[in-house]
């Protein structure tokens, strides 16, 4: 459950109109998973596609996009590349969250059953700022050699990702937060992280407030994962930690993430990889793309749909170990979505 959700603005004859922006590598392939899935289950979501890609120098695509979004609300979104030796080339990932103003990423990190991974009972919630700290963007050459990169912090966007956790743990029985960061170090910019948020902590009595230095959170996550319930980080440390908390339960084929604002929702996969070296050969794991899927459904009030879909992928990787090779499995991304299909049959008999 989301706090502060928003019903989608876009609802026409009944159905949703959801923007897809199927990115670059394997995102289009996965588009198409979901496509076959969400028909194949008869789910009243209608998909606006448009291609945003880094190979469209020159396109306005970005604008169609971000236009489209704001019309729909809601957005599934596959990862759009970036180049790294171009300075002047920023991140049309970064552009579309800050745009649209998506706040919070929030991740939900749990061990899956048969799934391999280095400890079992993970379930921690990782909640991310998401526009601001060091992705404001901002760095310069002030001499050759010489390079300032600007981390921008603000009391009003601190609060809002501290409200946006200490409320996602109300409305989720959680029931610990801990706050990651550097303020031995960053004293003012982290400092004020800490702050704002261990203040707003008096406000939430029955959830216990707990802060940790990222180096520390980062050993203790890999150590101890199960003393973790819900993270609340600033943009960098957030990207890292949720990198770390995904590798620990499985790999970046698994878990989505849900990018949050106060008007529109972006659903993508939680470590937002590209996966360019395993476009095309049917190897990628969907699961992730599914689960992003499965989110976009419950935020859209879809909750029939979201369990059929989840229900069925549940038994597909669990019960039937259909696993692909990021999971030591010999299985293609097509066997698993073509498994959970028969599932969801399966499923929708025993409801007859
Ligand atoms: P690339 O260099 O292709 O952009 P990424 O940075 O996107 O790779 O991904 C990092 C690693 O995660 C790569 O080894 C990639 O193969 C793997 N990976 C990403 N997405 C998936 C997926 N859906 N299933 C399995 N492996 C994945
Ligand atoms: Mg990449």
């Amino acid at each position: 459950k989301i706090p502060g959700q928003r019903l989608p603005l876009a609802k026409y004859g009944g159905r949703h109109t959801v923007t897809a922006l199927p990115g670059d590598g394997i995102g289009p392939e996965m588009i198409e998973h979901i496509r076959k899935i969400f028909s194949f289950c008869h789910v009243p979501v209608n998909f606006e596609e448009v291609q945003v890609s880094s190979s469209l120098v020159g396109v306005n695509d970005l604008e169609a996009a971000l236009l489209a979004i704001e019309r729909n609300g809601v957005a599934i979104k596959g990862n759009i590349e970036t180049k790294h030796d171009d300075p002047s080339f920023k991140s049309r990932n970064v552009e579309l969250r800050s745009r649209l103003d998506l706040y919070a990423n929030i991740l939900h990190c749990v061990t899956i059953p048969t799934v391999p991974s280095r400890h079992k009972d993970i379930d921690v919630v990782l909640i991310r700022e998401n526009t601001e700290g060091e992705y404001s963007g901002l760095e310069h050459e002030t001499v050759p050699g010489i390079v300032e990169s600007i981390k921008i912090v603000t009391r009003e966007k601190i609060e809002r990702i501290a409200r946006m956790a200490f409320e996602y743990a109300t409305l989720n029985g959680r029931k610990k937060i801990t706050a990651v960061h550097k303020a031995n170090i960053q004293k003012l910019g982290d400092g004020l992280f800490l702050k704002v948020i261990r203040d707003m902590s008096e406000e939430y009595k029955n959830i216990k407030f707990e802060s940790m230095i990222v180096d520390n959170a980062s050993m203790q996550l890999v150590s101890r994962p199960q003393q973790f319930d819900v993270m609340v980080m600033p943009n960098l440390y957030g990207n890292i930690i949720s990198n770390i908390a995904c590798g620990l339960v499985g790999g970046p084929g698994l878990v989505s993430g849900m990018n949050i604002g106060s008007k529109y929702a972006v659903f993508e996969t939680g470590t937002r990889n590209t996966g360019t070296s395993l476009a095309g050969k049917d190897l990628a794991n969907p699961t992730a793309f599914i689960r992003a899927s499965i989110d976009m459904l419950r935020y859209l009030d879809c909750h029939y749909h979201a369990n059929l879909i989840s229900d069925a992928l549940w038994k597909t990787l669990v019960e039937q170990r259909v696993h692909t090779r990021d999971l030591g499995g010999q299985h293609s991304a097509s066997d698993v979505v073509n498994c959970t299909l028969q599932n969801v049959e399966k499923i929708m008999e025993a409801e007859r």
